[in-house]
């Protein structure tokens, strides 16, 4: 569950652990601003003592939606490369695994050389410093100028950066299918599959975001919706959860937050399917087997 850091980042922490997370994201500072939240040493004491004690892995940072590596006016651009740079520090201060971050927007400008300034952006992040932390690319819904929402185009940035940073991408569901994927169905999830295998290798899908969408299939819109009332809906999400090729990836849900029980109930369905999908494998692994070959 992506979980809030009001009141400090160990409760952060406690928020996953009280919702008997396995893996939890937060945004290090107000997602929506550039200022960066100092944290008292003990604080971040604190979060480090909680990931040896509580058995919650990967943390995973997700950065400032004002991020824009690809944009073509140089002092967001600059903000941008130093913010991705400081998200990693910061990573690595507070033990967290992964950071993730939306690649941006051409804002009107000829995508692939956006993407060209993207992955410019990203080598001067990697010459920067060696972390510990990984960063991960997230596909984006496709709205008007997004440089990222097809796996090749992620690749294409990701081909052009000096190994040691990018660790792979975060799949996100719901962009996934507002960008023309059809993850609901059986054609569409190998679709995809196939595309991450292509372009990317198996290896590089670390993370995914498990939302469901508002918009319909290639809407471009970047709404999330509670697991299985959206529409790739519930016989979606047990078609992609019970996909071979998406499973052991760590799931977090950035599902909407508007009273106390949500996050209970989505993570209520999403466990309930991943045991159904796990039931179904025992009882027919010669299927199952099938499937993977297909992919
Ligand atoms: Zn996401
Ligand atoms: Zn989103």
């Amino acid at each position: 569950m992506h979980t809030s850091i009001a009141g400090g980042l160990p409760a952060s922490f406690e928020r996953a652990r009280a919702l008997g997370c396995s893996a939890f994201q937060i945004f290090s500072h107000n997602p929506r601003g550039w200022a960066l939240t100092r944290r008292a040493e003990g604080e971040i004491a604190a979060f480090r003592k909680m990931a040896g004690d509580f058995d919650i892995s990967p943390v995973v940072i997700h950065t400032s939606y004002l991020i824009n590596m690809a944009s073509g006016a140089p002092a967001l651009w600059r903000r941008s490369v130093d913010m991705v740079a400081e998200e990693m520090e910061i990573a690595d201060s507070i033990g967290a695994r992964y950071v993730v971050l939306h690649t941006g927007s051409a804002s009107g400008d000829e995508p692939a050389g956006a993407r060209k300034r993207a992955a410019a952006g990203l080598a001067e992040v990697a010459g920067r410093g060696k972390w510990r932390a990984g960063l991960l690319l997230e596909n984006t819904a496709g709205e008007r100028g997004d440089i990222a929402s097809k796996i090749g185009e992620m690749a294409d940035i990701v081909d052009r950066v000096p190994s040691g940073l990018i660790a792979g991408i975060c799949l996100d569901t719901c962009h996934a299918f507002a960008a023309g994927y059809d993850i609901a169905s059986r054609d569409g999830l190998a679709i995809l599959a196939g595309e991450i295998r292509k372009h990317l290798g198996k290896r590089s899908l670390r993370l995914i975001h498990l939302n469901d969408s508002k918009g319909v299939l290639s809407s471009g819109l970047d709404r999330h919706e509670h697991i299985g009332e959206g529409r790739i809906g519930i016989e979606g999400f047990k078609r992609f959860l019970g996909e071979p090729f998406f499973s052991g990836v760590p799931l977090i849900l950035e599902t909407p937050k508007k009273t106390e029980e949500d996050d209970p109930r989505n993570l209520r369905v999403v466990r309930g399917l991943l045991e159904e999908t796990a039931s179904s494998d025992d009882s027919t692994s010669g299927v199952v087997k099938s499937r993977h070959d297909a992919l």
